[in-house]
């Protein structure tokens, strides 16, 4: 029997790849990125007119009988088009958003300060000076050409899309996500849309675990049912193991006659990380790894009790955060203050639902899945709560 803490650093053990895959950029959203995103030219790349108006030169103009300055406009300077030269200082250049400022301009004057009729332009009596820069984004003054935008190792939101886009990042080299399936094993088990005989369940397992999995955005490349048969596991997990980085299994791992798991898999070659684990719900926790070889990849096996809250527990608490750092995101729980918890005089770590308005919540037992309907999650207790520690909280995914 290990402790939870002593499980966490076997599994981060089993962490450590770092390949990539290429990712559609609209699509790498939550994905870790692999390499930096380099600037591979000044940003903005030219002064950028900021507002709509006339590009002049500061100081310049004339007179005009409202004793306002005044320019003459000689032409239009649109987005998207090469700098036009302002020969003239007297006039003026219509200019757009996102043009580039026209050559020899310093200045925007925006048309919320002018007065325009025919050809002519007026600075109206309370515009604000016409200074020099205004209403002009300079080039360069966000960031430099070469200039790292985004470093790797970076998680992925909208506003970095931005950035990768500006410097031509398209597809967009990722950390890569871990292939991994699900199999539940169990001789009661039936599928959901059957109707089970009065000794038979609905396997439900596969589809919260799956569910929880999705809510954070990964999903199984398959879902299966085993039964409790030695050589029909031996077929069903042999076709997973060298094929996928971590096979997911629940139930059979206890010590009845039927808990095939750990057995079956040792006999594919499958070597034990640790088989029990000193906390409740889901002490029977079974891990092993097939190391890679010429045929195939590594595949880290966890073997979850088949306790509907147990396997559940064990996979928000062990496997999904694994399955987040695999591919470089982090799933960090966090601390919530519990109150009014009794001190725990062993070593053994305690999980225990709990709802952000009421707390800790009361429930049966590990095959109590209906306690939970309301829990934002669980908390783990790993010590003594009266020597001040608060506890670890493990939300559902899919919460704001
Ligand atoms: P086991 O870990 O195989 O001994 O199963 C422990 C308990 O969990 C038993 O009562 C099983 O019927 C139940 N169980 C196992 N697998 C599932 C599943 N996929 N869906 C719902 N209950 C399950
Ligand atoms: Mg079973």
């Amino acid at each position: 029997m290990i402790s939870v803490a002593e499980v966490d650093r076997l599994l981060s053990a089993q962490l450590g790849g770092t390949d990539t895959e290429l990712v559609a950029l609209a699509q790498c959203v939550g994905r870790c990125l692999a390499v930096p995103a380099v600037a591979d030219r000044d940003g903005p790349p030219f002064h950028r007119v900021a507002m709509d108006g006339y590009a002049v030169r500061a100081q310049s103009g004339q007179r005009a009988q409202s004793g306002q300055r005044a320019w003459r406009v000689a032409g239009l300077q649109v987005a998207g088009k090469p700098p036009q030269t302002l020969t003239d200082p007297q006039t003026a250049l219509e200019v757009a958003t996102g043009a580039v400022l026209p050559l020899g301009c310093d200045t925007v004057v925006p048309y919320e300060a002018t007065l325009r009729s025919g050809d002519q332009v007026d600075l109206l009596a309370d515009a604000p000076p016409v200074a020099k820069g205004n209403h002009v984004h300079p080039q360069g003054t966000d960031y430099r050409s070469e200039q790292v935008l985004v470093p790797a190792g970076t998680v992925l939101r909208s506003p970095h899309l931005h950035s990768l886009a500006s410097v031509g990042l398209d597809p967009v080299p990722v950390r890569r996500r871990a292939v991994w399936s699900l199999a539940s094993t169990g001789d009661e088990l039936v599928a959901v849309h059957r109707t089970p005989l009065a000794w038979q369940i609905r396997q439900s397992n596969l589809a919260a675990l799956e569910g929880e999995a999705r809510a954070w955005g990964l999903a199984p490349r398959e879902a299966q049912t085993l039964p409790d048969n030695r050589p029909l596991l031996l077929e069903g997990l042999k076709s997973q193991l060298g094929v996928v980085d971590a096979l997911v299994l629940t139930g059979g791992v206890s010590a009845g006659v039927l808990d095939l798991v750990p057995g079956v898999l040792e006999e594919l070659g499958v070597q034990t990380l640790f088989h029990r684990v000193a906390q409740r719900p889901g002490k029977p926790f079974w891990c092993g790894r097939l190391p890679a070889n010429a045929l195939g990849r590594a595949t880290l096996v966890f073997g979850l009790p088949g306790n509907p809250v147990s396997s559940l527990f064990a996979f928000r608490r062990y496997v999904l955060p694994w399955l987040l750092a695999f591919e470089g995101r982090p799933a960090g729980p966090r601390r919530v203050e519990v109150h009014g918890l009794r001190a725990r005089d062993d070593d053994q770590t305690v999980f225990l639902p709990w709802s952000e308005e009421t707390g800790v919540m009361e429930w049966k037992g590990s095959g109590d899945y209906l306690a939970l309907a309301g829990s934002t999650g669980f908390v783990e207790i790993d010590r003594d709560p009266r020597s001040g520690v608060e506890p670890w909280m493990y939300c559902w995914g899919g919460r704001e």
